[in-house]
């Protein structure tokens, strides 16, 4: 594991960070859509469509996910017809003319890079999905359908809620092996998603070197994330994505 930096952009009102652990790849095209400067909830509802038009020459079809917090990895194939939307809380693809996405406010996004292959994931990882092993079964779907070797992935952990903020029940904290479970100075268990899902990667195989990790807190920060713990409904998401070109 290693830290990583991120860069803020601003194109056309919408926010965005970009990962120089990613920018490494010309084939990749990536982002996290974040709060905008002049409202809470906007950035949320703007579409990674419309901000590709405007970064890139790059006319990819975006798809979404409808986002169970369970461990189904969808992958879309070059043969397959393009969905606007699927059912999972992964996807891969080894297409061009789609944009994958993930949108969170405190769940981890992981980005997928496998660049052997030329396959591209993305994650939303809550407590549950990680529970569930959905960063593993990632790892496992890429190698069925794509033949994606472990060693061949770069990972990048977006901004998520950290150790620090992340208070949970007792009854959720015992589901999870003590490591990665701290206790508030009153006694809250805080549960770090960050070494749970590290812990998955480096487990299957995935080189700890090339695992980034952004370790900004979106409850800490509120200047430029949205917080699902902190902003309640009023919430808006982040919205993550990946491209190749
Ligand atoms: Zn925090």
């Amino acid at each position: 594991m290693k830290p990583s930096d991120f860069a803020v952009k601003q194109t056309e009102g919408i926010r965005w960070l970009s990962f120089p652990p990613l920018d490494v790849f010309p084939f990749v095209l990536h982002g996290l859509m974040v709060k905008g400067r002049d409202s809470t909830a906007d950035g949320g509802k703007k579409t990674p469509g419309k901000l590709l038009k405007t970064i890139s020459r790059h006319d990819a079809r975006p798809v979404s996910l409808s986002q169970m917090h369970r461990d189904e990895c969808v992958t879309i194939t070059s043969r397959d017809q393009v969905r606007r939307r699927y059912s999972g809380d992964a996807v891969l693809t080894n297409r061009a003319d789609v944009l994958i996405s993930v949108a969170v406010a405190d769940c981890l996004p992981i980005f997928v890079v496998n660049s052997k292959r030329k396959v591209i994931g993305m994650i939303h990882a809550g407590w549950r999905g990680t529970l569930l092993g959905i960063a593993r079964r990632t790892l496992e779907k890429a190698k069925d359908r794509f033949g994606c070797q472990p060693g061949d992935f770069t990972l990048l952990f977006g901004p998520c809620i950290q150790g620090c903020c992340y208070r949970v029940s007792d009854q959720v904290a015992i589901l999870f092996d003590t490591q990665y479970v701290s206790r508030s100075p009153d006694g809250t268990p805080r549960l770090d998603l960050v070494r749970a899902n590290l812990k998955q990667f480096t487990g299957s195989g995935v080189k700890k070197s090339k695992i980034f990790v952004v370790g900004e807190c979106t409850f800490c920060e509120k200047e430029l994330f949205f917080s699902y713990r902190r902003d309640k409904e009023n919430a808006g998401r982040m919205i993550g994505f990946l491209g190749l070109k």
